[in-house]
Order: structure tokens, then C-alpha cells, then sequence
């Protein structure tokens, strides 16, 4: 499988001087198959760049067929899908994939992203055949030679992670998640968070330590592990209402894994370039057993056997 990065942002987008190397885009991640199955993994706002690239082949002659796991709603993980050009051109066929929620079908939450007012066209305009597929969580399915399992996250109205065998290797998609420790982030955002040494409630404790046996195993001997690092532990201990990690947690759960490498992704928007390059040089002094990246647009990674 090739694995390529598109975006790497948090929250929102961020053009600049300061990051240009890293990239300003919201999280979207290409995933290629030996026998050309091709996944989305989220679309922020990386994934319009990727629909330029797409409609240089089959997409552009309206005869390609791809799949979108999305790891939830928020705006920097499906932003992109409205200048998707793929989606506009009939005979392209979609397969969308996110969690099934109590109240709202998954075609609605993504159609109301472009009602009236937010957005001059509306989801009917989408030209490609685009099928929804809800998921419970620790679903496990094929798409095509692809084996897809996943495994919820810490986060307010809940993430899903996904992992993905083929091609003799695996790579597993961990964000948006806070640690599974000090807090236990239910469907509503939380506006009181605990305080740093408040005791957790037992059945808190007890469904976080599910949570976080759920993603050891989701990555259990994976070849390439991406991570939601956003924070530093000390933003951390600022937000961690928020629901996202930081590179001691994405190492932390690597190892209990006995994952081979990890990706530092979902970098926070306001860190630049130079502090990124800091933090990974920071941490790899301490990782001689993991491969250690930071996730980086452009950047295209082999996992398992390549794509001839
Ligand atoms: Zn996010
Ligand atoms: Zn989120």
C-alpha cells in the first residue's frame, strides 16, 4: 500500500511562511492499493487538492470508483468534500463510511454541510453515484482486498479510527482522540472539565480502559501508525475537554501495540514548521524502537508491498 499525506492540520486551515514545509491543509490521507483499490481517509481541507490530482485518471473520464472513511464530522475532517471535483462528475462511483449516529442519517449530515445559506450548491448537484455506509462501532469489513476493522475514540461526538490490511502490511488511522486517562469525553462536549488530580469516576475508568484496550488492539503489530499529536502535555493539561493527544500518548499506545512506526499527525494550526521539526527531533531521542515521523503534505510512505 502507498499511504500519502494530503493534510495534516487540526481544527482549521493554515496557508503561511510558517507552514509550508509541513503543509496548512486539514486532515485528508490517500491510501493505495498493488491492485489499485484506492481509500480516502477523511476530507478535510486537503482532500481538493487530491480531486485536481484524481481527475488526471480514471476520475476525470468518469469511470473511477474510490471509498471514504471518515473518522467524524467535525469541519476540519469533511471541509474539503464540497470542492471535490470527482464528486461532481457522473459515472464516478463513492462509498462513504463514518459512524451511525442516533439521530441524524450520515447523507443528511453531510448534505446539510452545503445547505442553504453555507454554500451555493447543494448536495443534489453531486453528479457521482455516492452510497452511504454507517457503521457501528468495531465494525470489521473488506473493501475489495482491503481488510477495514475499527474501534472508538475519546472525543466529543466520537471519532472513529480505522485500520487497514494489505499487501502484507497494515496502517492505522488514530485521531481525533484524547488520552484514555484522565478523562472520559461522553457524546456532548464537555464544559466543565475535570481538574488536574480529580479523581475519575469508576465506570468512567472503566469504559476508558475499554477504549484504550480497543485502540492497543486496533494497532497491534501495525506497520505504520498516525496519531492524533495536536497538543504538548502541557496544552494538554490546559484542554483536555478537547479530545486530542499528544506525541507521548501516540508512542505510549506504539509500543503497547508493538506497532512498527507512527506518524505524528493532526498537527495544532498555530504550530509552525520549526516547532514541529523540534518536537519530532525532542521525541526520537527517546524511540530508538519506533520510526518516528511527523506527518507532512506531499509526504508518500510504502507499507507493506508498494504499488507497481
Ligand atoms: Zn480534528
Ligand atoms: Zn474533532
Amino acid at each position: 500500500m502507498k499511504v500519502r499525506f494530503w493534510g495534516v492540520r487540526g481544527s482549521y486551515p493554515v496557508p503561511g511562511p510558517d507552514t509550508n514545509r509541513y503543509g496548512g491543509n486539514t486532515s485528508c490521507v490517500e491510501v493505495r492499493t498493488e491492485s489499485g483499490t484506492h481509500i480516502i481517509i477523511d476530507a478535510g481541507t486537503g482532500l481538493r487538492k487530491l480531486g485536481k490530482e484524481m481527475m488526471q485518471g480514471a476520475f476525470g473520464e468518469a469511470g473511477g470508483t474510490s471509498h471514504l472513511l471518515v473518522s467524524h464530522t467535525h469541519w476540519d475532517h469533511i471541509q474539503g468534500l464540497p470542492f471535490f471535483a470527482p464528486i461532481y462528475a457522473k459515472g464516478n462511483k463513492f462509498f462513504v463510511y463514518a459512524r451511525q449516529r442516533d439521530d441524524t442519517h450520515l447523507r443528511a449530515v453531510f448534505a446539510s454541510q452545503t445547505d442553504s445559506p453555507y454554500f451555493p450548491v447543494p448536495f443534489d448537484n453531486v453528479q457521482a453515484d455516492v452510497a452511504f455506509r454507517e457503521l457501528v462501532e468495531g465494525a470489521r469489513f473488506e473493501i475489495g482486498p482491503v481488510k477495514v476493522s475499527c474501534t472508538r475514540l475519546n472525543h466529543p461526538w466520537i471519532a472513529m479510527a480505522y485500520r487497514l490490511d494489505c499487501d502484507g502490511g497494515s496502517v492505522c488511522y488514530v485521531t481525533d482522540t484524547a488520552p484514555f486517562k484522565d478523562i472520559l469525553i461522553e457524546q456532548e462536549y464537555i464544559r466543565q472539565p475535570p481538574k488536574p488530580g480529580d479523581p475519575l469516576k469508576p465506570e468512567d475508568a472503566a469504559k476508558l480502559k475499554a477504549m484504550r484496550d480497543g485502540v492497543v488492539r486496533l494497532c497491534e503489530g501495525a506497520d505504520l501508525v498516525i496519531y492524533d499529536t495536536q497538543f504538548t502535555p502541557e496544552e494538554y493539561a490546559a484542554k483536555p475537554h478537547w479530545g486530542h493527544s499528544c506525541p507521548e500518548d501516540a508512542i505510549e499506545i506504539a509500543r503497547a501495540a508493538g506497532a512498527k512506526s507512527v506518524a505524528l499527525f493532526h498537527h495544532a494550526p498555530e504550530r509552525t514548521d520549526d516547532q514541529i521539526d523540534a518536537l519530532l527531533a525532542y521525541h526520537r531521542k527517546d524511540t530508538p524502537d519506533l520510526d518516528l515521523v511527523a506527518a507532512a503534505e506531499g509526504m508518500e510512505l510504502t507499507v507493506g508491498n508498494g504499488v507497481k
